[in-house]
């Protein structure tokens, strides 16, 4: 089982700011910025390129709370960042589809 699935399945410890049927947010372990928060799908997928019409659904909803995630984090208001790191080029360590929410302090220029 994978890193992600593991806190889905409750063996591994998250920091958990929203869950719900389709998805879970949670705090990354290693944050990059003052808010670093990682929206997943509950369904192991294992990147933005292996999704399929049936991933409609959970993925349309998981970017749709995206700001409602932001706003219960309190950083919605001012702004932030989120970036889906895919595969080998794209930096993508952990291969379970993860939208990075990064915000609470100015983001900086994007530099890629
Ligand atoms: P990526 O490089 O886009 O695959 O990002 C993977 C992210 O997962 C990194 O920011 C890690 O710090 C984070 N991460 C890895 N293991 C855990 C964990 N057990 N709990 C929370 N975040 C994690
Ligand atoms: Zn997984």
């Amino acid at each position: 089982m994978c890193v992600f699935c593991k806190i889905v399945a409750g063996e591994l410890p998250a920091k958990v700011v929203y869950e719900d049927d389709l998805i879970m947010a949670f705090h990354d372990i290693n944050p990059r910025k003052k808010v670093h928060v990682l929206v997943i799908p509950k369904k192991h997928i294992p990147s933005l390129n292996d999704l399929t019409e049936e991933d409609k659904e959970v993925m349309g909803h998981l970017v749709v709370k995206i700001p409602e995630i932001a706003k219960k984090l309190g950083i919605a208001e001012d702004g932030y960042r989120v970036i889906v790191n895919t595969g080998r080029h794209g930096g993508q360590e952990v291969y379970h589809v993860h939208f990075h929410l990064l915000g609470g302090e100015p983001v900086g220029p994007m530099t890629c």
